[in-house]
């Protein structure tokens, strides 16, 4: 089959690399360089790693209960069961795993996770250990690569995806086309996400006619140090023993929930955003009790980040705030990468394949990604051999009414979505952004920013349209005002 995955983070890699080796002839076309997007600044590390006491059904039910029930109970499976030959493959692939004094993998603990089951590689630099590995792959195997090459459009004839256009006008036929494209956090003005996460394949999906779901549940990352360049501290640390405190130096998240710290991360994201709000300042992520030696040698890259800020962690607590970091919704998928749309596929970040629910637990997305590439490609098998491809049911927006607004530019979008799409919601918030979003035109895209925007613009409207018309609260989509919900 003639494949073209579109977007080079451990999705996208992932999935050229293994439906190179099976046969198929492959094109592998990313905006920027391989190995961009989010994966490399992956800190955490990567979830399935089971000790003794833990198991795929321990982690099965800690990312359902993480989800808040929200999650699909087979794609879920599929994750849980994916994951020791996941993180296998990946070693097999030359990523060198960190290892415990015994050799086995050692094994990190992340919030809502009931055991230490995380990979991580030097250190924090998981992502990093991950993209280089499977760059370096992907060179050596020789498959078609396109750098700087701009998926626009994807092209359908006859009700099926027939291949995609680039942004220079390029027409790469094709008899499945793969959407790697990573999230959407520069929905938002603070975001934990490189430049060029601006949610392009979710508006290529919208655009060619396929299903999307689950976009308002956007998670917010709670530790996040701000700055020109937001920079986030792993929720390893808070693993690992760092506290969060409020000004008074009280350990504030137990007076919202029993784990404390360790709570699911909406939960910690919400509460240090009220406290942050009522004390007119950033609450502080404490690691002090951790040793400063420690900190050098677990977490390496955010231990001289810090540093280079100016903070000694060792000795004084880090002002941390949220900011948007990963999108649970996106375009729709089966549990081995079928769209709604026959002939497209989507893995890793822009997929929905229900595995997160209403809120995602902890490094179950580099995971997400490595094992539905392995599904997907597998299926891509199947499909060749004539079975048939079954999408589930398309998901419809409210069309509300445009209304005049000012220019669109993509600060004006992002304060708007930050104001009122953002961690705390209501409903008379989330109408006027709808109104706004669609009184706007996108622009003519004629350069990669402005197709960006563009897709910023429709990724934003269904976003918002999508937390409107959920009236209650679920996982990381809160309605602050039940008495508002809906008003407009
Ligand atoms: C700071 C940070 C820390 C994180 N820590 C962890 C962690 O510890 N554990 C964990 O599991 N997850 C973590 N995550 C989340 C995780 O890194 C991402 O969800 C995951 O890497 C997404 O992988 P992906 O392959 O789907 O997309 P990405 O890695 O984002 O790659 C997307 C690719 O698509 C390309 N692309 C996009 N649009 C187009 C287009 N129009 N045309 C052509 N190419 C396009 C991009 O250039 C890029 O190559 C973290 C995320 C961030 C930002």
């Amino acid at each position: 089959m003639r494949i073209v995955v579109v977007g080079a983070g451990i999705a996208g890699l992932s999935t050229a690399l293994r439906a190179h080796a099976r046969g198929h002839e492959v094109e592998l076309v990313v905006k920027g360089r391989l190995g961009d997007g989010s994966t490399p600044h992956a800190q955490g590390g990567i979830a399935g790693v089971y000790g003794p006491g833990d198991s795929p059904a321990l982690h099965a039910l800690d990312t359902m209960r993480a989800g808040d029930g929200h999650g699909d109970p087979a794609a879920i499976a599929a994750l849980v069961d994916g994951a020791t030959a996941a993180v296998a493959a990946l070693i097999e692939a030359g990523v060198g795993f960190d290892r415990a004094d015994d050799g086995t993998i050692a094994r990190g603990l992340e919030a809502a996770h009931s055991l230490p089951r995380i990979a991580h590689a030097g250190g924090d630099a998981t992502g990093r250990a991950i993209s280089a590995a499977l760059v370096d792959r992907v060179w050596a195997s020789g498959l078609r690569v396109r750098e700087g090459a701009f998926a626009a459009d994807v092209m359908v004839d006859g009700g099926s995806a027939r291949g995609i256009r680039l942004l220079d006008g390029t027409q790469i036929g094709a008899d499945a086309v793969v959407l790697a494209t990573g999230g959407a956090g520069h929905l938002y003005p603070f975001t934990t996400n490189p430049l060029g996460t601006t949610g392009d394949g979710i508006a290529l999906a919208l655009r060619a006619g396929a299903a999307v779901a689950d976009l308002e549940f956007v998670q917010f990352h709670p530790t996040v140090v701000s700055g020109s360049e937001p920079f986030l501290v792993s929720e390893a640390v808070r693993g690992a023993g760092a506290v969060l405190r409020d000004a008074d130096g009280h350990r504030f998240l137990f007076d919202e929930h029993p784990d404390g710290e360790l709570a699911p991360r909406d939960v910690v994201a919400r509460g240090v955003a009220r406290r942050a709000l009522a004390q007119g300042s950033p609450v502080l992520l404490d690691a002090t009790t951790i040793g400063a030696e420690e900190l050098a040698r677990r977490f390496p890259t955010i231990d001289a980040e810090l540093r280079r800020r100016g903070i000694d962690w060792s000795r004084e607590g880090v002002p941390v705030s949220p900011a948007a970091h990963y999108l649970m919704g996106g375009v729709v998928t089966d549990v081995d990468g079928r769209t709604s749309l026959p002939g497209l596929w989507a893995v890793g970040e822009t997929a929905r394949t229900g595995v997160h629910g209403a809120n995602r637990l902890a490094s179950n997305s580099l995971l997400e990604g490595a094992v539905f590439a392995t599904r997907l490609v597998d299926a891509l098998g199947a499909a060749a051999r004539g079975l048939p491809s079954a999408g589930p049911a398309p998901h419809t927006l409210p069309g509300p009414r445009p209304s005049a607004a000012g220019p669109f530019c993509r600060a004006a979008l992002q304060e708007l979505m930050w104001g009122h799409v953002g961690l705390l919601r209501d409903g008379r918030g989330l109408a006027h952004a709808v109104r706004v979003l669609h009184g706007w035109d996108a622009p003519t895209p004629r350069a990669p920013a402005e197709q960006e925007d563009a897709n910023l613009l429709i990724v934003a409207r269904a976003t918002a349209s999508a937390a409107l018309a959920r009236t209650e609260s679920l996982g990381a989509h809160f309605r602050l005002s039940p008495a508002l919900i809906g008003a407009a």
